[in-house]
């Protein structure tokens, strides 16, 4: 007998029927003895409709009240779940994040899980009741409604999985595992049996959102057992695994794409000690966080060009902190929405050299221009033209071997 969390996003409950194999699925778990707690996400596109509802009434709103809203749709889910598990004999009911209670600090919309309720679970669970919980919310310390951020489903599922100390914890999807780059964009993509923690934490934070980001780093710290499958077929789906599992290294696992940042320039910056220090420490003041850096000298050296990325949301504001920061001399700014961050990503990379040289060839043969670079131990990214998106994608997962035969 093991002691398993389940968790369906929002295409595998997307409506009745899918709530309804869902229930299926889990009855499955339970008759082959296991003792189980299900999360679910909010029905395929609700959450979007109820963040949309926000910003339609007030763009300038209540980060409570958003919350509030956006946590409704796994509300209603829990709920089917339980009568659709009650109508083919299994004994279940549901809870909201309150109720457990998941704590969370008071981030609203980014809320961070800090201690879980689990007895009342653990003991329903032994006695054979499937817990079903609506993911993705919590309650703060103010007894505020709070929510851990979009996908956040995934970091409830874990979070609970490492307090009771599930033997594994299955994040059930509409994709068949964790692949080797998005397979909506590259049909070539090749599904992953296993993937190291690390590198699924990089994919995760890069870009590649079948997994929250946050969730994997949980999983990882607590050792908590991710397994990534699909709920429409009974396919193997991909082990989240130490490095010492794999046997064999790919160089390069896996290939991401990022759209949601933006370049911004600040022209003509007086080329001085301290000077970079004074742009980002602004910037962290403001929560600002910056990712890729680019530092360019003029000829006579007397001025440089100050190229980083923020998130998209935040331009503006880095704009109106530069342009306020009266110690801060520049001649102008320059934003730039329309880029992609493109990342190669692989543990393999430690042993490995030239794979930032098959990365630029790739992309010079295709002309596509990189604009800012950044590595770390085990991945390169390249910002470049969002147009170039699909293009470039496709030809580095060629480039790198990864394509399916
Ligand atoms: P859910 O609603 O089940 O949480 P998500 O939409 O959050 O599902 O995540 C699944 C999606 O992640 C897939 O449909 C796929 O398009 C996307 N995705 C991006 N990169 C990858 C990858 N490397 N492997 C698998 N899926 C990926
Ligand atoms: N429903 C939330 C979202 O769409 C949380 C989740 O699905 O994990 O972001
Ligand atoms: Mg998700």
């Amino acid at each position: 007998m093991s002691r398993i969390v389940m968790k369906f996003g929002g295409t595998s409950v997307a409506d009745l029927d899918r709530i309804r194999n869902v229930a299926n699925r889990v009855k499955k778990e339970v008759d082959a003895g296991n003792q189980v707690s299900v999360f679910v996400s909010a029905m395929a596109g609700t959450t979007d409709r109820l963040v949309g509802y926000v910003e339609g009434i007030s763009p300038m709103h209540d980060a409570r009240e958003y919350d509030t809203v956006v946590s409704a749709g796994e509300q209603i889910t829990a709920g089917l779940l339980a009568i659709a598990l009650q109508d083919i004999g299994v004994p279940a009911r549901s809870w909201l994040g309150w109720q457990i209670p998941m704590r969370t600090n008071k981030v609203h919309s980014a809320a961070r899980i800090e201690d879980i309720g689990t007895e009342e679970l653990i003991s329903r669970m032994e006695d054979g009741t499937v817990c079903v919980i609506a993911g993705f919310q919590g309650i703060s310390e103010d007894n505020r409604i709070t929510t851990l951020g979009r996908g956040g489903s995934d970091t409830s599922a874990v979070a609970l999985a490492a307090a009771v100390n599930a033997d594994r914890c299955d994040i059930y999807t509409d994709v068949e595992g964790v692949y080797t780059t998005d397979p909506r964009i590259v049909p070539k993509a090749r599904k992953l049996n296993k993937i190291t923690y690390e590198e699924m934490l990089e994919m995760a934070s890069l870009g590649a959102k079948v997994l929250q980001t946050r969730s994997v780093a949980m999983a990882m710290s607590h050792g908590v057992r991710v397994q990534v499958l699909s709920s429409f077929t009974n396919k193997p789906g991909t082990m989240v695994v130490d490095e010492e599992e794999i046997v064999e290294n790919q160089v390069v696992s896996g290939i991401t794409y990022a759209k949601n940042e933006a370049q911004v320039t600040i022209v003509g910056v007086k080329n001085k000690p301290g000077i970079a220090s004074d742009v980002f420490t602004l910037l962290a003041d403001n929560n600002i966080n910056v990712d890729m850096i680019i530092q360019n000298e003029t000829e006579d050296g007397r001025k440089t060009d100050l190229t980083f990325t923020v998130p998209e949301n935040d331009v503006e504001k880095s704009q109106e902190a530069l342009k306020a920061a009266s110690d801060i001399e520049f001649n102008n700014v320059i934003t730039d929405e329309n880029v992609v961050k493109i990342s190669v990503v692989g543990v393999g990379m430690r042993s490995h050299a030239g794979v930032a040289a098959t990365m630029f060839k790739t992309l010079a043969d295709k002309g596509i221009n990189i604009q800012v670079i950044s590595t770390s131990e085990i991945k390169i990214s390249v910002l470049i033209d969002a147009e170039y998106t699909e293009l470039a994608v496709r030809a580095l997962h060629t480039a790198y071997g990864l394509d399916v035969e």
